[in-house]
């Protein structure tokens, strides 16, 4: 499939690989990267946090706090902002637990990540949703009953199942 190169503007942009597109003309080059994404199992008593996703991908599913890693940020920067701009929580130590690839269709484009996971216990059980926008409610789940069916993204089961 060749379509519209954002260079020169000529119909000659192609895949070239699976991320890599090239435009056959001005040989101006485009790769779609694996985007890094950063999530977190807050924990308390027993249950962990899961937030209801207000929109799609995955519209009223399962999601864990988080979200997309800024230029120059760390992970742990980047989870930190995210937890205090969803939740109004500021993370004390976090626990890393692993990285797992997942799919991120947006907007018809596929995006490929690598969600990054860390766990963190809570002193209490917060319900506030600062960010309405993405999160539509707070859900408490039993760490030993996932709701697997409900889950919106493959990486955040596998968070689960690697718990197990
Ligand atoms: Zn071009």
């Amino acid at each position: 499939m060749e379509l519209f190169c954002p260079a020169c503007g000529l119909k000659s942009f192609r895949t070239v690989s699976e991320k890599a597109y090239m435009c056959g003309v001005c040989g101006f080059e485009f790769f779609h990267n694996v985007a890094a994404a950063v999530s977190v199992l807050l924990e308390y008593n027993g249950r962990g946090l899961m937030t209801l996703r207000a929109a799609d991908p995955g519209q009223g599913m399962l999601d864990l706090p988080g979200g997309f890693i800024d230029y120059g940020e760390t992970a742990e920067d980047a989870l930190r902002r995210e937890v205090r701009e969803e939740l109004a929580l500021e993370l004390d130590t976090l626990e890393y637990i692993g990285s797992f690839p997942n799919e991120y269709n947006y907007r018809g484009i596929l995006y490929h990540t690598l969600d990054i996971i860390f766990r963190a216990r809570l002193n209490s059980a917060p319900e506030t949703v600062m960010d309405k926008n993405e999160i539509s409610g707070v859900e408490w789940v039993d760490l030993k009953n996932i709701p697997f069916e409900r889950i919106a993204f493959k990486s955040v089961a596998s968070v689960f199942r690697n718990l197990q």
